[in-house]
């Protein structure tokens, strides 16, 4: 089968390897149908001490269950699932606490990789996978997209106003204006929030953004940004959610808050200069990791977009052959598309 890899900093390639094998009894082989390149992905591409043939670490798909370990007892061959980046058991105390994204059980092992290829090994999968009623040719494009966005982006997207506890009512501030933060803004509006402000200065994303539920735009960065959200919301924000993950999108989260406001960070820390106290002085509650994937899936987010009531689909504005791989991570670190779709027949 094929599948990505690395090859030097800015490019990737397909290699031919042997078909992944269950190894252990909660193991599930899929034969991928959709895949895509994740913002988080685009670190390693860039990273000149990438080495050569160091395994791509996509970890979204949704796909067809090709063969299941003896332990499987929730999905057959043939069953239509989506493959979340996490694996978690479903029984520890973080998963029974919603956060299996953590799972106290594969500490180290709980995320997915290698998942831009014909087919992956899919670990602790017994209670992780989701099922997705019919078979891939029962759905539209449009909506195999959205089930795609379900593996991670708008599973994150909602991880970030859950943790900041957005309620009816808020008003929230949204750092990032890619696929997570555009999955932000959809969650920010399913749980009620009354305002939702958009940091952004990209036209397409900014429409986008607009589209699906944010109530104002703010190009500005810094001190000048922080006051034109103020302006806009007669005041700081209830909660920030960070979904970048460098430091000036922290500080561009924290700034926006009123004392006593809450955070909710997703994207990727690519910064460790935050020290525990830094927002003492605030009474800022800072929250936030991997998301819960499996547990947003199965209770809320596959029924709202099944149902039509949620379309994080349209993040996906380009589509690839696996074969083009290295064009969808190109045109992704060059901003021509806000998520990379690929498409594997
Ligand atoms: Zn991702
Ligand atoms: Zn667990």
């Amino acid at each position: 089968m094929k599948k990505t890899v690395y090859t030097k900093a800015g490019e990737v390639g397909l290699v031919e390897v042997e078909r992944p094998q269950i190894e252990a009894p909660d193991d599930v082989i899929l034969r991928i149908v959709r895949s895509c390149v994740c913002g988080s992905d685009l670190w390693s591409y860039r990273n000149p001490d990438i080495e050569k043939g160091h395994q791509n670490s996509g970890h979204e798909a949704i796909g067809i269950v090709e063969e299941i370990g003896e332990g499987i007892t929730t999905v057959k061959p043939g069953d239509f699932i989506i493959a979340p980046f996490t694996h978690g058991c479903g029984e520890c105390d973080a998963c029974r606490a919603g956060y299996d994204g953590t799972c106290d059980r594969h500490v180290g092992n709980n995320w997915s990789d290698g998942v831009q290829a014909e087919y992956m090994r899919f670990e602790y999968a017994n209670w992780s996978l989701v099922k997705i009623p019919g078979q891939p040719s029962d759905y539209t494009e449009g909506m195999l997209k959205s089930l795609l966005t379900l593996a991670d982006v708008m599973p994150t997207g909602y991880h970030a106003p859950r943790v900041a506890d957005v309620k009816p009512g808020d008003k929230v501030v949204v750092i990032g204006d890619g696929a997570v933060g555009q999955c932000a803004v959809i969650a920010a509006k399913m749980r009620g929030a009354s305002q939702i402000v958009l940091m952004s200065r990209h036209e397409d994303r900014q429409k986008m953004a607009l589209e699906s539920g944010a109530t104002a735009v703010v190009a500005e960065r810094g001190q000048e940004g922080i006051a034109k959200v103020r302006e806009i919301l007669g005041g700081g924000a209830d909660a920030a959610l960070e979904c970048v993950g460098t430091e000036v999108a922290v500080d561009q989260a924290l700034g926006v808050l009123h004392n006593g406001g809450r955070m909710g960070f997703v994207g990727v820390p690519h910064y460790n200069n935050r020290a525990l106290g830094s927002t003492f002085a605030q009474n800022i509650t800072v929250a936030g990791g991997a998301a819960s994937v499996t547990t947003y899936d199965k209770q809320i987010l596959l029924k709202a977009v099944l149902d039509g009531d949620i379309n994080p689909g349209r993040v996906f504005t380009s589509s690839y052959k696996l074969e083009d791989i290295d064009q969808a991570y190109k045109d992704m670190d060059e901003r021509k598309t806000i998520k990379a779709m690929i498409v594997i027949d």
